[in-house]
């Protein structure tokens, strides 16, 4: 779909793609489509989520992968790929009443030839002439084909449009699933995360029941990277989307939340059947032997942290998930490869206040 999506001048468009270029220099990237959309977007200012984000990513990983790209691009310029899709279905649904109004007036069209055919068949039965009756049949046959030939025009046209809003519309869905998708799991990417977490909360308005979070991490990955190699990083956080999406079932929500962090919300589950599902997925994980396919060479076990904290009713997500995170990082420090509840940081918080 080509649409006006760069309203700049030449002159404005020079500058932004000097910076684009400066930019896939300065950070070493490939000279790709997806490089230039990043850094052309970022050149051009007008993306402030954007602009934060790559910031971010910039200060915390230091390198921009693809994939990383990728989900950039996908996070903050589907927004615009959706705007103007839904812009394009709105034009042809303008068509499409056009037509109709057409139809309308093609009946009229039709009831006038069939009029013209009614008086040509008054005139053939009145005709006193071979000349008169072979004009009169000159004209029923002219006046039968554009009736034939309008019908036919009218059809296509409709067809055609109806099968190019048919193709937009799957297009638009396409757009919407992925842009709520991360690429390289599977999974739900953040913002995905955030549309389906609010329906739930929703939904739990409507009829109360237990909310669970699960924040995990993966335990030492920059290691994994930097021993095995980044692609192999790839599909060990592959292999674990597919074991999450595996473990989960019916209303559940399994979703990338950062690099290597994955959430999960469980509705209708208290802290004590999240903790068992937590528990079991940790332990299948840390018994799996996992090899490299090319190799056969075998990986050493890969283990994850968890936390869990329960929803309270009008609390924000965003207060649950701090303390699912914070559960998350009791379990790195009291030593990974383990799950720890909010219940547990209570206790410690209050250990540390008979200390005081
Ligand atoms: P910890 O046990 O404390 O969590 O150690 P860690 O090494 O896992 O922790 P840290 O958060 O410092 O490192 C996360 C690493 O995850 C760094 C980053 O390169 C890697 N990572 C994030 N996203 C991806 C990705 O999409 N693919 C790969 N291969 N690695 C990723
Ligand atoms: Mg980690
Ligand atoms: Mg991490």
């Amino acid at each position: 779909m080509i649409n006006n999506t760069y309203p700049e001048s030449i002159e404005e468009s020079g500058n932004y793609l000097r910076m684009t270029l400066q930019n896939i220099s300065k950070h070493k990237l490939a000279y790709n489509p997806n490089s230039y959309l990043l850094w052309y977007e970022y050149a051009t200012g007008r993306n402030e989520q954007l602009i934060k984000d790559v910031e971010l990513v910039l200060k915390e990983k230091q390198t921009l992968t693809n994939d990383i790209i990728i989900d950039l691009i996908r996070n903050h310029l589907a927004d615009r790929q959706i705007v103007l899709a839904e812009k394009k279905i709105k034009e042809f649904q303008n068509i499409l009443v056009e037509m109709i109004t057409h139809i309308g007036n093609s009946g009229d069209e039709i009831n006038a030839q069939g009029n013209a055919l009614e008086t040509c068949a008054i005139e053939l039965s009145q005709a006193k002439s071979l000349d008169a009756i072979t004009g009169i049949t000159k004209r029923i046959v002219l006046e039968t084909k554009s009736m034939f030939d309008s019908g036919k025009t009218l059809k296509n046209r409709l067809d055609s449009t109806i099968s190019e809003v048919k193709v937009l519309s799957k297009e638009l869905e396409w757009i919407k699933q992925a842009a709520k998708t991360d690429m390289l799991t599977g999974l739900l990417n953040r913002r995905g995360f955030e549309a389906a977490i609010s329906e739930t909360i929703e939904n739990i308005k409507k009829v109360p029941e237990p909310l669970s979070i699960i924040m995990l991490d993966i335990d030492h990955f920059k290691k994994v990277n930097d021993t095995y190699g980044h692609l192999i990083g790839d599909s060990v956080l592959k292999m674990l989307g597919k074991l999450l999406k595996d473990s989960i079932k019916g209303k559940d929500i399994v979703a990338r939340f950062g690099g290597e962090e994955i959430i999960l919300a469980l509705p209708a589950t208290s802290l004590e059947g999240a903790y068992i599902l937590a528990e079991q997925i940790r332990s299948s994980l840390s018994k799996m032997k996992l090899r490299i396919k090319d190799t056969g060479k075998p990986i050493g076990n890969i283990t994850i942290s968890l936390g869990i904290a329960l929803y309270k009713s009008n609390e924000s997500i965003e207060a649950v998930i701090k303390r699912a995170d914070d559960a998350m990082y009791r379990a790195k420090k009291n030593g990974r490869n383990r799950t720890v509840t909010e219940l547990d940081l209570d206790t410690i918080n209050q250990e540390k206040n008979c200390m005081i």
